[in-house]
């Protein structure tokens, strides 16, 4: 055996190894071998939006390190890997990157321009993950944006329609006045900002007034009562009795309801369709009527008169110096704020028409399967149930964007009848194909509008439990041999949305647990303290690293950085350290290679006491 070189030349071995380990392919899913246990990963895919960071590097080395000791202790492992390509974010660094505006160029055209940029990062991406070292099968790649992953996602579509779970309606959703689509309540991130609270003057028709308090006066045009708590002994006598609602001609009615806080503001509220879920569910609860007063792109609409046209901040200045002498007060506040989880624009809610899953009906299975599974640290476990039990709405699945898998509908454009996509047409984009019918079964007519809308990304990434296990093409003794997931790992920050959707999905497809045991990590954060993100800019780039210390460094930097579940900063010199770390191993590893230059694999030695106490220790380690 020669012995090692001096210096590491790290970057050569690496490499090496890494091309060798493809050549091999060593690291694939032996789907022949029945003697070996399986055991499954289910690889989050992630979103192609930009480059490999030390956050990811995090992800990456535990996925790895679990697959490669289940490997050592004798596992058949299947360590899969795809990638969610579409997406809002997508669309707007297409239009970034290419310096084009989705509105302005045919969608095909867009769509295709999306592909490029998908596969550009993907690359990127990819190169990463195996610079890192990871011992991914990449015959199991998969991108969602490909027709035969739009195949998987409307036939799921279609198996939930079938079940009951899918329905259309016309309800309040949140909504992105600046991406201008319809976005679920994991889209939403809540943060405490500085608000005002005006006190406002409302006449009682009556003579005489109340004092209303309000931090969103622009939507008074859309007023359609005043509630006091029923408690309140302030106000009790004005219950019942009718006020004129400001800049409108309007009177409504004043009401009780227990959800009015006496304490906040002055203990009289508007209810505006739709200020926030508070209103809501008071608007549902007291079946009161519903004016809108905001457009999809933020401004006020007609229905708030001369404010129309409006955006939302100069609709609010506009009114508070028009009631100039009906504010008796602002006071400065710290209110919670709903913002867009893809552009920090504060979301509003708006009455559209969109699709729906049934989630909520299944919140109770959702906890006690959680409750079941086993979890890494185990207090996450809550976190998934919270989560679940804290949804107001069921998910919007319907998106108002262009690359996305299409929603496999039409409608009769004689009598308004849905035509939902036969399994044996799919994949299909009803934008560019029609329906396999000849007439509508209703009214006889055969022309058909498609349904323009896509489904929200996590509707193609929360199927990839199945999908990678070969549903829905071979057949289930196959397939389940690989579901449900052995692992299922996840970070802090996508519990509510990768960890949530996969199981309510696979719940209502298969009435069974997608995975079987829970991995979360926590955070990279970057310098500043906050989590490690590309828009932040506080992210080290893995090739930074990979460059300076090589891969073996930063996957001991991700071993022994902090535990399951808790968020680790980046710092170099942990880097640092596992340089040295390896140097030293480097030079040990050398001093047994100049020792045992004359040994030989073939050839059979006596083991000493000390050969044997290390040999064990080995083994102890492994299994
Ligand atoms: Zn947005
Ligand atoms: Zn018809």
């Amino acid at each position: 055996m020669d012995p090692l070189p001096k210096k590491i030349d790290f970057l050569a071995i690496e490499k090496m190894w890494q091309r060798k380990w493809e050549e091999w392919g060593i690291y694939r899913f032996d789907t022949d071998n029945h003697t070996k246990p399986v055991y499954c990963i289910d690889t989050p895919p992630p979103y192609p939006s930009g480059d490999f960071h030390m956050g990811n590097v995090l992800n990456w080395a535990y996925f790895d390190i679990v697959a490669r000791f289940k490997r050592m202790q004798g596992f058949n492992v299947f360590f899969p890997q795809g990638w969610d390509c579409h997406g809002l974010q997508i669309e707007r660094r297409t239009e970034n990157e290419y310096d084009v505006k989705k509105s302005e160029i045919p969608t095909d055209q867009f769509i295709a321009l999306c592909q490029k940029f998908v596969d550009k990062y993907i690359n990127i991406m990819k190169t990463a993950i195996k610079q890192l070292g990871c011992s991914i099968d990449w015959t199991t790649e998969y991108k969602t944006m490909n027709p035969d992953y739009w195949r998987r996602t409307q036939l799921s579509f279609i198996l939930l329609h079938e079940k009951g779970y899918i329905y259309q309606g016309t309800h309040p959703v949140n909504w992105c006045p600046d991406c201008q689509t319809a976005i679920a309540d994991a889209e939403v991130n809540y943060e405490t900002k500085q608000g005002s609270l005006y006190h406002i003057k409302f006449p009682l028709k009556e003579g005489d007034f109340l004092v209303i308090a309000t931090t969103r006066p622009e939507l008074i045009p859309a007023c359609v009562t005043v509630a006091i708590n029923p408690e309140d002994k302030r106000y009790k006598r004005h219950l019942g009795k009718e006020i004129i609602v400001p800049s409108t001609t309007r009177t409504v009615g004043i009401i009780a309801d227990n959800m009015v806080d006496p304490e906040f503001g002055t203990g009289v509220v508007m209810i505006c369709t739709y200020g926030d879920k508070a209103d809501v569910k008071t608007v549902a609860k007291h079946k009161l009527p519903s004016i809108e007063v905001l457009t999809k792109d933020g401004r006020m609409n007609q229905n708030s008169g001369k404010y129309q046209d409006l955006t939302v901040e100069e609709a609010r200045n506009s009114i508070v110096a028009d009631l100039e002498e009906s504010v008796l007060k602002v006071e400065a506040i710290q209110q919670e704020v709903g913002l867009c989880d893809r552009c920090d624009t504060p979301i509003e809610i708006l009455e559209t028409q969109q699709f729906f899953m049934k989630t909520r009906s299944l919140t109770d299975l959702v906890e006690e399967t959680a409750n079941s599974l086993t979890w890494y640290p185990r207090y996450m476990k809550t976190r998934l149930i919270d989560w679940a039990k804290s949804l107001d709405w069921d998910w919007v699945i319907s998106r108002q964007r262009v690359f996305g898998t299409p929603i496999p509908i039409w409608y009769c454009t004689e009598c308004g009848k849905t035509i939902l996509a036969e399994k044996s047409w799919l994949p299909i984009d009803p934008k560019q194909q029609s329906p396999k019918i000849e007439k509508c079964s209703e009214c006889g007519h055969s022309t058909f509008t498609p349904e323009k809308d896509v489904f929200d990304t996590w509707m193609d990434s929360s199927i990839t439990c199945a999908v990678h296990s070969g549903w829905p093409d071979k057949p289930d003794k196959e397939w389940r041999r690989l579901f449900p997931a052995d692992l299922h790992p996840s970070g802090t920050d996508i519990i509510r949305t990768w960890a949530y959707y996969l199981m309510v999905r696979h719940l209502a497809l298969f009435d069974e647990t997608p995975y079987k045991t829970c991995l979360i990590n926590g955070m990279v954060l970057g310098s500043d303290g906050r989590k490690m993100s590309k828009s932040l800019g506080n992210y080290v780039s893995t090739s930074d690293v990979f460059e300076k210390y090589g891969s073996d460094t930063s996957r001991q930097w991700a071993a022994g950085g902090g535990t399951t579940g808790s968020d680790i900063p980046f710092r170099w010199p942990d880097v640092e350290y596992g340089w040295r770390f390896l140097v030293k191993l480097w030079n040990a590893s050398r001093f047994v290679s100049l020792v045992l230059k004359d040994y030989s694999p073939e050839a059979t030695y006596e083991l000493t006491l000390l050969d044997k106490w290390l040999l064990e220790k080995m083994k102890k380690t492994t299994i």
